[in-house]
């Protein structure tokens, strides 16, 4: 592909280095705490006013509030706003990962009600997918949604590692309603009001001294029967599509992580450090990981603009780039020594945050078997579940550990 911008996304890009130029002054601060629900409001107000520019929600269709934009305007709008220094929208997950997800599966009534809020930071989502016993391998989700008898259903479980869910006003859950059958087909997915009775959020603290994550428990909360999204049963599928979204948000994203010449500026601003022979190896060998990662990701950009999904192969920027981001925190707080641990240093922040992602989004481990099968042929892992009804898996896994 060429690299460089067509005349009509030149035109983009400038629109949109002009729009955030004009209003960079008043952008809150990047560094905030979300625990701070002042902090919180300021990033809602940002993410309306970035939608009410059209700066949110880029790849929405139009009918829906979005600007009906490729792929290709989505990372321009990214490279523009790290470039200026200012923060994104509040509700990533929201706009990236599961509006696009009501887009595809919900009802016309769901679609009417919950996006507009959701693109104008008005309602922020969360995503309840993960379990204890449920990351890697999330049709093992045990969480319980039970059919009532006036067609609404009684919800109990646990989720964990729910980002945002402290101030969400909406969670897109995926439930069991069916264990008598294999365990990808018993699976639903709901819209759970976050304020509903039942619900208890609390919260997880990190390295990083954030608490950005969640357990969230569920007590007999009831949820009507147009909470269902995609048909009852068919909750891994709809939750494929998330997933889908999620590596796109991730890859999409890459430009804030994977931006060589932060690193450059950072360890360039050290004159001791400009000169280390060790500091400039290790640099060189960052930023050729990450460049090599950028320039493959537009062959993944190339992919989606002319309407076809990357291929597994994608997943490989992912590991690649986590990896460098790490690499590169641990140089620059290497280099900028004990002052790397005051708390306004945004490098002493990554070098917490970022050994997460590998996690996030699909573990390294699990890329890395989705990369060895699928792209390099090698036999697939055994898979012992095929088939079997999930309630007889778990009675199966009782029986081996207690034998
Ligand atoms: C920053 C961040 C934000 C997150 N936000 C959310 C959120 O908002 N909502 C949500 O639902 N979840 C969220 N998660 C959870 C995330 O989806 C899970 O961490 C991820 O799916 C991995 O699951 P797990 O943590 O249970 O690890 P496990 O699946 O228990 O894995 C543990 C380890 O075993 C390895 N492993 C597991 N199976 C295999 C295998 N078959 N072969 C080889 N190795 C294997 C894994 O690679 C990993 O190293 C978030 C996680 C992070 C880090």
């Amino acid at each position: 592909m060429d690299l460089n911008d067509t005349p009509e996304q030149a035109a983009y890009r400038q629109k949109v280095r002009e729009w955030l130029e004009a209003n960079r002054q008043s952008a809150p601060s990047k560094s905030g705490s979300y625990e701070d629900p002042r902090y919180v409001d300021a990033r809602r107000a940002w993410q309306r006013r970035l939608a009410e520019a059209g700066l949110a929600g880029v790849t929405w269709p139009r009918e829906y509030g979005g600007q009906g934009l490729g792929p290709i305007e989505q990372v321009t709008l990214n490279q523009e706003i790290s470039r200026a220094d200012v923060p994104g929208i509040l509700d990533v997950i929201g706009i990236g990962m599961l509006g696009p997800c009501l887009i595809a599966h919900g009802s016309e009534e769901q679609k009417a009600r919950y996006l507009g809020p959701m693109l104008h930071g008005d309602e922020v989502w969360c995503q309840l997918f993960s379990e204890p016993a449920a990351g890697s391998d999330l049709a093992a989700v045990q969480t319980r949604a039970r059919p009532q008898e006036d067609g609404s259903w009684l919800l109990s479980g646990q989720k964990v590692w729910t980002t945002n869910a402290q101030f969400a006003a909406y969670g897109l859950l995926l439930a069991r309603t069916d264990p008598d059958v294999p365990k990808h087909k018993g699976l639903t997915m709901f819209v759970v009001p976050m304020d509903a009775r039942g619900v208890v959020v609390r919260g997880l603290r990190q390295i990083s001294g954030e608490a950005e994550f969640n357990e969230v428990f569920f007590d007999d909360v009831r949820l009507d029967a147009d909470t269902v999204v995609g048909g009852v049963g068919n909750g891994w599928g709809t939750a494929l599509t998330v997933l889908m979204f999620e590596r796109l948000t991730i890859g999409f994203g890459s430009e804030t992580y994977g931006s060589p010449s932060r690193l450059s500026a950072a360890i360039g601003a050290d004159p001791d450090a400009r000169g280390d022979l060790v500091v400039r190896r290790r640099l060189g060998e960052i930023v050729g990981e990450l460049l090599a990662v950028r320039f493959n990701g537009y062959r993944a950009l190339t992919a989606l603009s002319r309407g076809q999904i990357p291929g597994p192969e994608a997943g490989l920027a992912k590991v690649t780039m986590v990896n460098a981001a790490i690499a590169a925190a641990d140089l620059a707080t290497d280099v900028i020594g004990p002052d790397a641990l005051a708390e306004s240093n945004r490098w002493s922040y990554l070098t917490s945050f970022l050994p997460g992602l590998k996690s996030a989004g699909g573990t390294e481990q699990i890329l890395r078997n989705t990369i060895g099968e699928r792209v390099l042929g090698l036999p697939p892992e055994p898979r012992l579940d095929k088939g079997i009804p999930f309630s007889e898996l778990r009675a199966r896994e009782k029986e081996a550990s207690v034998s």
